[in-house]
């Protein structure tokens, strides 16, 4: 049977072309136009995954994921919020709501489709609660439920934090990362310790991933980015 996506979008034909686009992807689609239609949707349909546009005119979107993750019903559902601001990201990927990705508008069907299904394979919504996802990535092996990182199969021994860090970056794996929002999802905290706090510990990751660790790169006055290219020859 088809997996379901459920897509709050109060722009009618933007709505329809997702909607296409995901039909032809080989998804089942549900269009709701209204933040209360999407809760409504999400409760009785119980849809795979949520595509939910962030300004809407009746509930915002970051309500609409507090409503859906406070209900047992609708928590496990995995959200990729649609924004059109830049500005709105730190706060939707640091806003600890338990969205699973996000796009920025205007996003590419393609793009949409891709991260539809890589939020899918991640299985983030239907892991039970409280128990982390575990991710391989090349030689890195992060296993979320032991808290245990493995390159190449040695152990690599990591703070709490560290790990944190790590897993914030793997799961965002190809994007970059403000060094704010990494303060809020590694440290749980609004920025009310130095950003420089997250240069020296990202300093310390990389130097104990080894030859892995060039893949957390820099992005000059911004953040830093885990690099999908792991493939070593
Ligand atoms: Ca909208």
């Amino acid at each position: 049977m088809a997996l379901t996506v459920l897509i709050v979008e109060d722009e009618v034909d933007f709505g329809a072309i997702v909607a296409l686009n995901l039909t032809r992807a080989g998804f089942s689609t549900i269009v709701a136009k209204t933040g209360e239609a999407g809760l409504e949707a999400a409760r009785t349909r119980r849809p795979d995954l949520i595509l939910l546009d962030l300004m809407l005119p009746d509930v915002q979107g970051t309500e609409v994921v507090r409503r859906l993750k406070a209900d047992a019903s609708t928590r496990m559902i995995p959200i990729i919020m649609a924004t059109a601001r830049g500005e709105e990201i730190d706060r939707i990927v640091g806003f600890e709501l338990g969205v699973d990705d996000y796009v920025v508008k205007p996003f590419s069907m393609r793009e949409m489709v891709l991260r539809v299904n890589a939020v899918l394979r991640r299985g983030n919504g239907a892991a039970p609660s409280g128990e982390e996802p575990s991710y391989t990535v090349g030689p890195l092996f992060v296993d979320g439920p032991a808290h245990r990182v493995f390159l190449d199969g040695r152990e690599i021994e990591l703070t709490a934090l560290e790990f944190r860090l790590l897993v914030a970056l793997v799961t965002n794996r190809g994007r970059v990362m403000t060094r704010e929002v990494l303060l809020e999802r590694v440290w749980g905290i609004q920025a009310d310790i130095e950003t420089r706090t997250v240069d020296t510990m990202t300093k310390r990751l990389r130097d104990k991933l080894g030859t892995l660790g060039r893949h957390v790169e820099t992005v000059r006055g911004v953040g830093y980015r885990f690099s999908e290219g792991t493939q070593e020859p």
